[in-house]
């Protein structure tokens, strides 16, 4: 908004220097060549990613044991989405890729592969200016560095964000999940962010031991860590009300008694859960269109009003009240 703000200014400015009576109004071409630009009262997203969890052990199990606080705390005044999916390849960096580039790509698991193509993060910085302290990717999972970066000749490519991954980042080992949190919220403080990605592990951590008890209890950890995190920041300046928070998955895991591994196309890996929080969700509804991650990233740039290029994702504008000026 300040910048098209600014170039509406400088339209009206360059317009009363004009000394051509045949030039066009300026601020007229200088808006009409603006994107969608919405009436969002968001200022702020957070996507936060919760690593393999199933559906059908958190918003699919009707007690909700294992997600009270999201449930009962945060779905209420949020849109919950109970028909979204991974629908690319279901593991930890392909899944993330999706859901901060749009688009689908079988890019490699551990970490040495690059995205092909600019994230949102590259998009948002060129489009506001913005310096990379602005945009952060905090993740538990080192091996997630790489969605800070791309093999992309596109201008944007120059334009990555700020990362904290892993132990120190990518070859350096995993870290703990109340970690990660810890060091968001310093993030949050010291550098006043407005987009940032969240990845919390342990759930697929304690899965892939084989440990039930361990996965179960990760996830109710996962359940407190963002139920917190969304309390802490509608106390800060800056974010209170003008927040919006994504809370997905990057994939699930096999349908029944396998739910120690995840990766191919059954309902269980590939069946995930979206909630929106913020200040322009429908509150305390339920979405009905189905969706999956590649239409994550199209929203969070939607929201911010930084044009995407053309993807497989879309605007998820039927989660949110505002109608966006100029809606296509
Ligand atoms: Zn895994
Ligand atoms: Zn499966």
């Amino acid at each position: 908004m300040v910048f098209r703000l600014s170039l509406l200014f400088l339209g009206v400015f360059s317009s009363c220097l004009s000394t051509s009576p045949t030039t066009p109004p300026a601020v007229l071409s200088a808006s009409s060549q603006q994107p969608n630009h919405a009436a969002y009262a968001t200022k702020n997203v957070v996507l936060v990613v919760i690593d393999g969890v199933r559906y059908s052990d958190s918003w699919g199990d009707s007690s909700l044991a294992n997600i009270p606080r999201m449930a009962r705390e945060l779905a209420p005044k949020g849109v919950f989405h109970p028909q979204f999916y991974n629908k690319g390849v279901t593991k930890t960096n392909p899944g993330h890729v999706a859901l901060t580039t749009g688009h689908h790509q079988r890019i490699q698991n551990n970490g040495g592969e690059l995205p092909e193509l600019p994230s949102v993060f590259h998009y948002y910085r060129q489009h506001t200016g913005a310096p990379a302290t602005k945009a952060w990717v905090i993740t538990s999972k080192d091996k997630l560095e790489i969605l800070a970066r791309t093999n992309s000749t596109d201008s944007a490519a120059q334009f990555a964000p700020a990362t904290s991954s892993g132990k120190n980042g990518l070859g350096t080992g995993y870290r703990p999940d109340t970690t990660t949190i810890r060091i968001a919220k310093q993030v949050f403080s010291q550098h006043k962010p407005q987009l940032v990605l969240i990845n919390l592990r342990e759930p697929d951590s304690e899965a892939h031991e084989g440990n039930w008890d361990g996965y179960i209890k990760a996830i109710q950890q996962s359940d407190r860590l963002v139920a917190d995190l969304w309390k802490w920041l509608q106390k800060q300046p800056g974010y209170k009300n003008t927040t919006t928070l994504l809370v997905t998955n990057d994939h699930g895991r096999h349908t029944g008694e396998r739910f120690e591994d995840h990766g191919d196309n059954c309902e269980g890996c590939r069946h995930i859960s979206l909630l929106v929080m913020g200040p322009d969700v429908k509150a305390g509804t339920v979405a009905s269109k189905p969706r999956s991650q590649v239409d994550v990233a199209a929203t969070m740039a939607d929201l911010l009003g930084v044009p995407l290029p053309k993807r497989d994702g879309e605007p998820m504008r039927e989660l949110f009240k505002t109608t966006p000026v100029n809606a296509d």
